[in-house]
């Protein structure tokens, strides 16, 4: 999980934002058991990781994180 400060709208202040990310010591453990057949899944996870919004830690509203 990546976190970041952003300013939320909902809570009116800066606040710190969470970014979930796909957990890639367990895909690549799960690769190897799989004979790279989880593979597949690893790159969908993380594709859809990409995509999640950053959301607030206090109210769960998607922000915009300071660059
Ligand atoms: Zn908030």
């Amino acid at each position: 999980m990546k976190t970041a400060s952003a300013n939320c709208p909902v809570c009116n202040k800066t606040v710190r934002a969470f970014k979930n990310e796909a957990n890639h010591l367990i895909h690549g453990l799960t690769t190897v058991f799989t004979c790279g057949l989880w593979v597949i899944v690893w790159i969908i996870a993380a594709i859809n990781a990409g995509k999640a919004p950053w959301r607030c830690q206090i109210c769960g509203t998607p922000v915009e994180p300071h660059v």
